[in-house]
C-alpha cells in the first residue's frame, strides 16, 4: 500500500476507454489520458504509458526532449505535506473523500509517496497549512504522523521534505496573521529553514485577508520578494469561511500591493470567471491548475473563459498533491482537446496547454 497514491494511478494504463473509465471506483476520469495527435507526440505517448505500464514514470526532461526537441522544465507550485517519514502505519492512516467528490484521498502519506507521486516534475513547491492559533487541535488539511513529533511544525516539515530531495523540493512556509509570534515564526521559517514563499488559507485559517493583520504581513512579504500561493475557490470544510477564499477578493489584495506576487491555487474553483477577471489585469498575480481534471465540465468551462480572455498565459501547473498527482493533471490538460471535440466543443489551443505545462514558475515568481 506504500505510494498507494501514484501507483494506483498507473493501474489504469492499460485500459482503453480514453474518457469514462470509471468502472472500479467510480472516479469521473476524463482527464486521465490524452490523444496522440502528431507522430512525435505519439511516440512520446507510447513511451510515457510503457514507463507507466513499467511503474516508473520517465523524467521530466526526457519526456519533453521526445515531446518537443527541447528539455523544459515543469514545476508543480502547490503540494501539500507529506505526514509520515517512513511508511505509514495501518493503524495511521486516513483518508477523506469531499475533496474529490466521493473519491478517496489518502491524508496520511510518507516522503516517499511524495516523491514518487513528483517523478514527472523538476521542482515543488511543499507547504503545510499554520493552524488557528486560538486553539484549533486538528491540524488544517494535512492529517498528522510523526514527522511533527518533538514539537515539530508544517514549517519544520516542509524543510526536512526539502532535505530529503534538496533539487527538487523548495519549500514554502504557512504563517497565521493573527498569531502573535507570526514575525518570529517568518524570521525562523526564512532565516533557519530557507522558505522561499508562503502559503495561506484564509478560509481555512479563518482570518480576513484584507484584514489589518493580513496585510501587515503582505506588506513584508512584498517588501522581501517572496510569494504568496492563496487557497482560493471553494472546500468542504465547513467552518472554512467561504467569503475568505473568493476569487474577487483578491483584486484588493493585489490593488495595495502591486508588487507582491500572488498566485491564486485551483483557477478559483468553481468561480474561474472571478479569478480570471483578477489574473488578466494584475502583472504579479497568477493561477495555478491543480485538482481542476477531475471535474471536467468545469475544468473545460474555465480553461476556455481564461483562452478566450486571453489569460491562459498567467496559468501555472500545479497538483494539490496529495489531492491529486502531478501526472494526472498533465494528462488532464492534454486531455480537454479529446474533451472538447467528443462533446463537439470548442477547444483551447494545445500551444497554450504546453505552455501552461512547462511554464518556468520559479522565474514568474522570482523563486531562486
Ligand atoms: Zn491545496
Amino acid at each position: 500500500m506504500d505510494a498507494e497514491v501514484d501507483v494506483a494511478s498507473d493501474d489504469k494504463v492499460d485500459e482503453p476507454d480514453l474518457h469514462t473509465q470509471s468502472a472500479s471506483n467510480g472516479r469521473d476520469v476524463t482527464g486521465r489520458f490524452f490523444v496522440p495527435q502528431t507522430g512525435s507526440i505519439n511516440s512520446a505517448i507510447i513511451t510515457l504509458l510503457k514507463a507507466r505500464s513499467r511503474r516508473t514514470l520517465p523524467s521530466t526532461p526526457a519526456f519533453n526532449a521526445l515531446h518537443s526537441g527541447t528539455p523544459t522544465m515543469i514545476v508543480d507550485v502547490h503540494t501539500h505535506l507529506p505526514t509520515h517519514r517512513n511508511t505509514v502505519p495501518d493503524s495511521d492512516r486516513t483518508s477523506e473523500e469531499m475533496m474529490r467528490s466521493g473519491d478517496e484521498v489518502s491524508m496520511t502519506n510518507s516522503i516517499a509517496d511524495y516523491l514518487c507521486a513528483m517523478e514527472p516534475v523538476d521542482k515543488t513547491f511543499a507547504f503545510g497549512i499554520a493552524p488557528r492559533p486560538w486553539g484549533s487541535e486538528r491540524e488544517i488539511i494535512d492529517g498528522s504522523g510523526d514527522l511533527t513529533d518533538g514539537g515539530k511544525n508544517h514549517n519544520d516539515v516542509a524543510a526536512e521534505l526539502h532535505k530529503a530531495s534538496p533539487d527538487k523540493v523548495i519549500p514554502f512556509m504557512s504563517l497565521h496573521p493573527m498569531d502573535p509570534g507570526m514575525n518570529d515564526e517568518y524570521d525562523r521559517a526564512v532565516g533557519d529553514l530557507g522558505c522561499k514563499g508562503i502559503k495561506l488559507g484564509p478560509n481555512y485559517q479563518d482570518f480576513d485577508p484584507v484584514g489589518e493583520a493580513a496585510f501587515k504581513l503582505y506588506a513584508r512579504l512584498e517588501a522581501d520578494g517572496l510569494p504568496i500561493v492563496f487557497h482560493q475557490g471553494t472546500s468542504p470544510m465547513r467552518d472554512a469561511p467561504l467569503r475568505y477564499a473568493q476569487p474577487l477578493v483578491m483584486d484588493q489584495v493585489a490593488i495595495a500591493f502591486p508588487e507582491l506576487r500572488i498566485v491564486m491555487a485551483h483557477l478559483g474553483h468553481p468561480w474561474q470567471d472571478d479569478c480570471m477577471a483578477v489574473v488578466r489585469k494584475h502583472p504579479n498575480v497568477w493561477a495555478d491548475v491543480s485538482a481542476q481534471f477531475y471535474r471536467p465540465w468545469s475544468f473545460w468551462n474555465g480553461m476556455r473563459v481564461f483562452h478566450e480572455w486571453g489569460a491562459t498565459q498567467k496559468i501555472l501547473f500545479a497538483s494539490d498533491w496529495p489531492v491529486t498527482v502531478p501526472q494526472d493533471n498533465i494528462d488532464g490538460l492534454r486531455n480537454l482537446s479529446k474533451f472538447a471535440k467528443d462533446h463537439h466543443l470548442p477547444g483551447i489551443p494545445e500551444d497554450e496547454i504546453e505552455e501552461i505545462i512547462n511554464r518556468d514558475a520559479l522565474d514568474v515568481l522570482g523563486v531562486e
